[in-house]
């Protein structure tokens, strides 16, 4: 049988009991005749906790320093659960980024990954053992120092892990049983759906839905490697991520699945994935996806003139931030001043405000404003580029919950706003109803995790 790459979050492994509970799943899963490499991510809210560390020592970290830290929470994971799977009788190894050959550029704290060496693990599996390694770091190429991949990386790691062994799926093991048509800590009525599109998943992940990272689904769609969300706390099937809905979608998760004998759940799991199997159309709306992690940046009185808005994303790009989303208002008549408001990463916005009161010299602008009280709303779906109702139901459910809206920007197959903080959820429930994405049977279960 073939190889098996699953990665298991924060959330269960978050501490002895988890990574005893994933070490039982993952002996299960060689039992069953698969060579498995596990990827593992620091234990519950380690990175976040380091990171408060690292603040309280230094505001603001040098990159290299802040990387080696971060990277041991990954480190104390691999090492534990390498230890419980012996204890239950299975040969394990652990391995670090670096070991495991993740090799990737030298911008710390969100290196890329540009090339996967995995030859010691091809040489850990050949010798019978289970191969774990440690999540969302790697090496530089050049200069052969310590590099973490950007928040939820590990994501990205069991991803491209995956196509350099040429794994049969990449399982993402986390804490609700899969992709939902929202994220279930805010809509309660949220359904799991048994099948997403690369395409659509991107657009969700870009826009807030960190159950999948979105580089990972990136590098899944270039390398075509299938992706199964599920929950490491059920027996429940999950949600598969592939370029086209898979044939015998009940088949495939069974097969791969650990035995079902030590899953309670495993009995309404077959049931609900032999009903995704029936041929459905892909829906016209996957999902409404939310993210509170951005502010927005307003530069006021702007000279409305050529070259000033370059000017100005050219001092935010040189401190190598990345913008989402951006609006400039029509300059008024009398002063022929404008304003520009852009939105960004909360972590970016102190380098931000730095880098672009330092272009004032340049650009001459009135002031600057920053705003972290801000949420983005966006509603997903390939099918929106035929329905032309789409958007007038969207703008109409968030009017009728009393929501202001003060950016917005589209894509082919997404609608974002931005809005106020304190509206996201009301938000995000009255666009789900409106596009009828409610379950009417059980409620999405979120099993652990702070979600932090
Ligand atoms: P892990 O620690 O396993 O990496 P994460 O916290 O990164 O877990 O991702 C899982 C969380 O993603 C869930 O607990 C859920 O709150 C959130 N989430 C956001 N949007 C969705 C969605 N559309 N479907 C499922 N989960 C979602
Ligand atoms: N531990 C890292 C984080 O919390 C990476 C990951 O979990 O994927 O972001
Ligand atoms: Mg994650």
């Amino acid at each position: 049988m073939g190889l098996v790459v699953q990665k298991y979050g924060g959330s269960s492994v978050a501490d002895a009991e988890g990574i005893k509970r994933v070490a039982r799943r993952i002996v299960d899963t060689k039992k069953g005749g698969h060579q498995v490499v596990v990827v593992v991510s620091a234990m519950g809210d380690t990175t976040d906790e380091l990171i408060d560390l690292a603040e309280q020592v230094s505001p603001i970290p040098a990159g290299r320093e802040f990387d080696m830290l971060l990277t041991a929470g990954e480190r104390i994971s691999m090492a534990l659960l390498a230890m419980a799977i012996k204890n239950l009788g299975h040969e394990a190894q652990s391995f670090t980024g670096s070991q495991a050959g993740v090799i990737t550029d030298s911008v710390h704290n969100k290196a890329r990954i540009i090339d996967v060496t995995p030859g010691r693990i091809r040489t850990a599996l050949d010798e019978g053992n289970i191969a774990i390694v440690a999540g969302f770091q790697g090496v530089s190429q050049d200069k052969k120092d310590i590099t973490t991949l950007g928040r939820g990386g590990s994501d990205t790691t069991a991803v491209a892990l995956a196509a350099a062994l040429d794994a049969e799926v990449c399982e993402i093991y986390t804490d609700v049983d899969g992709v939902f048509t929202a994220d279930p800590r805010v809509v309660k009525k949220a359904r799991k759906m048994d099948w997403i599109a690369f395409e659509d998943m991107l657009e969700l992940a870009s826009s807030g839905s960190k159950v999948l990272l979105h580089r990972c689904v990136e590098y899944a769609r270039r390398y075509n490697i299938p992706i199964h969300v599920r929950s490491s706390f059920s027996g429940l099937p999950g949600t598969w991520v592939s370029s086209e809905r898979p044939a015998g979608l009940a088949q495939l998760t069974s097969r791969l699945a650990p035995h079902p004998a030590s899953h309670p759940a495993s009995q309404s799991a077959s049931e609900s994935a032999s009903q995704g199997d029936s041929p459905v159309e892909q829906a016209i709306i996957s999902g409404v996806s939310h993210d509170t992690s951005e502010a927005k940046i307003t530069v006021v009185g702007v000279p409305d003139k050529p070259g000033e808005a370059a000017t100005i994303f050219r001092a935010v790009a040189d401190a190598e931030i990345n913008i989402d989303m951006i609006v400039q208002n029509v300059s008024a008549a009398a002063t022929a001043l404008t304003d520009i408001s852009f939105t960004l990463p909360k972590s970016e916005g102190h380098k931000a405000m730095e880098a672009l009161t330092r272009a004032q010299k340049v650009i001459a602008f009135d002031s600057l404003r920053y705003d972290d009280q801000i949420g983005k709303i966006s509603l997903v779906g390939a099918g929106m580029k035929t329905n032309p109702g789409v958007t007038a139901t969207f703008f109409e459910a968030l009017s009728n919950a009393g929501v202001n809206i003060e950016l917005i920007s589209t894509s082919e197959i997404r609608i974002s706003v931005v809005t106020r903080a304190d509206d996201v959820n009301p938000a995000v429930q009255a666009v789900h109803s409106a596009f009828g994405l409610d379950s009417d049977s059980d409620e999405a279960v979120v099993y652990g995790g702070t979600g932090r």
